[in-house]
Formats: C-alpha cells, structure tokens, sequence
C-alpha cells in the first residue's frame, strides 16, 4: 500500500527550518504518511522588522515563541535576528535531508533546541556546521552542502507556483493530497484533514527491531487548543481535605504532604468506559484537581516559584480498589494494589492555567447518575498546589508532562457497573466516566451472542 506523501514546502529562506521540521516528525509518529519536501522560491516580506514583530499571522509571533519555550523549561527572549538572517541552518538542513537523511532528524533536533535554548545562534553559518559535526556530518559533506547552494537556487524557478499566496511571510507549509495549510492553524488544520481522511494510528507501523514496543504516547487533549500534552508521570497525594482524613479513619495533620504513583496505562481520557477492575469488591470514586506541569523544575523550589512551572489544570478521577487499599494500609503496605492499576485515572480536557485569571480555588463536584456525592471548595485543600508541587520538588527532578493528582474531598463511595460519574470544577472543566463490566465477563456474553447466531 503506498501511503499518502506529507510534503513540507520551505521557503528558500525559511528561518525556521528546524522547527517547522520537528512538528513534521511530530506528525509522522501520529500518522501513516510519507515525508517528503520540495523549496519554493523566495517570497516578498517586509525584511526590516524583527521577526517578532512580523505579521500577527506568522506563527512563530513573540507570545508563541515564549510560550513554547516556556513549555520545554526554557527561558527565551526575542533574538533581534531579521527574517533573513536565519538561514544558514536551513541550508545545511535541506542538503542533508536529500543526501544524508539518516542524520537529518538528529541534526535537526540538535538545531531546534540550539534555538529554543538560545545556547548558540543559529542564523551563523560556522554555528550550524558545528553543530552539524556533532551529530557526525563529514567535513566533505558540509562543504558539498555549501556548494549545492548554486544548485538549491536553480530549483527554485520550478516550484514558484506554491509562492502565489500572500500573508505567508515565507513560512514553510504542508501539503498533503493537494491540499496546503498554511498559517498559525496549519498543523491542527493537517490534523483534523489526517484524521478524517483515516491516516491516524501511525504508532501501528512500529520498528521491526522493537518487541512488545510500549512507547506508545498517553496524550490529553488541551481545552480550546489544537494541542494535547503526552503524559509523562503520574503523582498522586493521599489526604488533602479535613472531612476526607476523617472519613478515612485519620486525623488530618498538617504532617508534610505523601504521595503515591499510578503508572502510564492507569491514564484514560474523560469520557471513557472504566471496567469494574480485576480483585476487588469495593471500587470507589474519589474526584480531584490535577495539576499539569509544563516546565522542568530541576532543583527543588519554593512553593512562590512553583507557578511558573504549571501549565494547567483539568479534573479528574482517582479511581481506587478501597478494600485493597485499607488492607494494604493496615498492614503498612504499599498501596500499589488499591491505586495503581489499569485506567484508574480519569483525566478531562486540561485548561491551560494561562487562560484562568487566578488559582481554581472554587467548587469541586462529582455526581453519580445525577446525585451528588462529593461537594467541596478546591480552596478547603489542606496543601495548595504550590506547596504540592514545591514539596515534590524536594525528591523528584520533575518534568513537562507530569500530572498530579492533589487529593479527594469528602463524599468518597462505591460505583456499581453502569454507574456515570460526572466531576467538575469551576473554571477547570469536566470528567466522565461510566463503569463497564469486568473485561473478563464481558467476553462471555460476546461467545454467548456468537454461537446463537
Ligand atoms: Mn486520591
């Protein structure tokens, strides 16, 4: 079967070349397409201004920049560059894609965070074939990449055509069956175009080198945005509500937040079907807020710093095996049993906390086919966010992508298959789950339906 082509089409002076690319590669681990590229002729773009002060079309305007920088725990500040500055490392780049393209990924990565670091300027020339050096790119292929510029310049008459739009400020854009997108949308735009068109699920086409491949990506859709954050860790804090200790048994301290962990598989989006899990008679809903860092933090922080780091907040379920987990408690055993287990933990549309005017400190609800179960004020939390997150900070290097689970308020109970659970938190969004049958029984009626039939 051959496989549609996604072509990305640089300007010949594209000034971000490698950035442009990393979202290629970002797509083709989503989606069953071949890359491919072609170069495009020059078009005409007011020069002068800093790239910064471009037209507000231009996807990569001052607040984008920071805030990707930001999302990988960098600082940025504008470069003064000019829009034609930029284009030693597209140069180079475009050689080794056609000549080397076994090193163009690497080299294209080790330009990107050049950028996003500000570590070296990536508009010099000397700049770009260092780094090109040390990702193994040969003297006498840095110096055939200088001497293809004649020949790159030659392609580009051929290719004028896809130059005909205007507002594009020479920004690379893709193509894919005939279609362009262009523009600040144009990668949620291919997206959307990819997935009706049934390319999806490229994570099917694994290395034939890999057994049991588990790399698979957990991603969480961002509320609002064309945007998803993969899942790196999941943390979770035992009591954090008063009322909560004292349904559980436990007088509520102000003794330093603990934590448990749940693992990647235990993730499932708000909308899904939970099965009644394997061991247990007293499987229990407990509604929380998530946290969702967006930066590292390498070296523990005070609670004050710890803000910078959050990307947002989304609601969530921290679905538990109660009986198991009291047992263990009892016993003075880890609770792994209770709490980490597959799709144990609910997460909805994460709201970027860059779009809340302050710290969600307001209702925290769950209702169980209607009722309400658990009613409280995020606000009531023994431990804030901040002082969560600066106490994990003490023992974990944390990073991009962890999500922490910050304790349930009172109300907790028992769910029976067919049970919809709805949570929500003001101004942080929703969470629904229903409880489906035990994976194992509900095979049964299937070989049931099938031998009647
Ligand atoms: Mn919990």
């Amino acid at each position: 079967m051959s496989l549609p082509k996604l072509k990305i089409v640089f300007n010949y002076r594209s000034p971000f070349c490698a950035l442009v690319v990393e979202e290629l590669f970002a797509l083709k681990r989503l989606y069953r397409v071949e890359l491919d590229w072609c170069l495009v002729k020059e078009v005409p773009r007011p020069s002068s201004l800093p790239i910064t002060q471009q037209n507000p079309r231009f996807p990569y305007n001052r607040r984008d920049c920071e805030r990707r920088a930001r999302w990988r725990g960098l600082d940025w500040a504008p470069p003064e560059w000019r829009l034609t500055d930029v284009s030693a490392a597209t140069h180079l780049g475009l050689w080794l894609l056609r000549n080397r393209p076994e090193l163009f990924e690497a080299y294209t990565i080790r330009v990107s965070r050049a950028y996003w670091s500000h570590g070296a300027n990536t508009s010099e020339a000397a700049t770009v074939e260092a780094l090109a050096r040390e990702v193994g790119v040969a003297e006498g292929d840095i110096a055939a990449a200088k001497a293809a510029t004649a020949a790159i310049e030659s392609e580009l008459a051929g290719n004028a055509a896809w130059c005909d739009e205007s507002g594009v400020l020479g920004v690379p854009f893709f193509v894919v069956d005939g279609e362009k997108f262009w523009g600040s949308d144009r990668v949620g735009a291919l997206k959307r175009h990819l997935n009706e068109a049934g390319y999806g699920s490229a994570l099917a086409a694994v290395d034939d080198d890999i057994l049991f491949d588990n790399s698979a990506a957990v991603t969480v859709p961002v509320a609002g945005r064309e945007a998803s954050v993969a899942v790196n860790r999941i943390f979770c804090v035992g009591r954090n509500y008063s009322e909560h200790a004292r349904e559980m048994g436990v007088d509520p301290t102000r003794e330093a937040p603990f934590f448990f962990m749940k693992p990647l598989d235990a993730l499932v989006r708000s909308g899904a079907q939970v099965p009644y899990p394997l061991g247990t008679s007293r499987y229990e809903y407990e509604m929380e807020l998530v946290v969702v860092l967006g930066e590292a933090i390498s070296s523990p922080v005070a609670p004050e710093e710890a803000s910078r780091a959050i990307f947002g907040y989304a609601a969530g379920l921290d679905m538990t095996r109660r009986d198991l987990q009291l047992a263990a408690r009892d016993k003075g055993r880890p609770w792994e049993l209770g709490k980490a287990f597959e799709s144990s933990a609910v997460l909805g549309p994460i709201k970027p906390a860059e779009d809340l005017d302050s710290d969600p400190a307001g209702q925290i609800v769950l209702h169980v086919n209607g009722d309400i179960k658990q009613n409280a004020r995020i606000a009531d939390m023994i431990w804030s966010v901040q002082e969560i997150v600066s106490n994990l900070s003490q023992y974990y290097h944390l990073r991009p992508g962890d999500v922490i689970f910050t304790g349930t308020p009172a109300g907790v109970g028992p769910v029976v298959v067919g049970d919809q659970l709805q949570g929500e938190i003001a101004d942080v969004g929703k969470v629904e789950a229903v409880i489906v049958p035990r994976l194992e029984t509900r095979a049964e009626p299937a070989e049931r339906a099938s031998a009647s039939a």
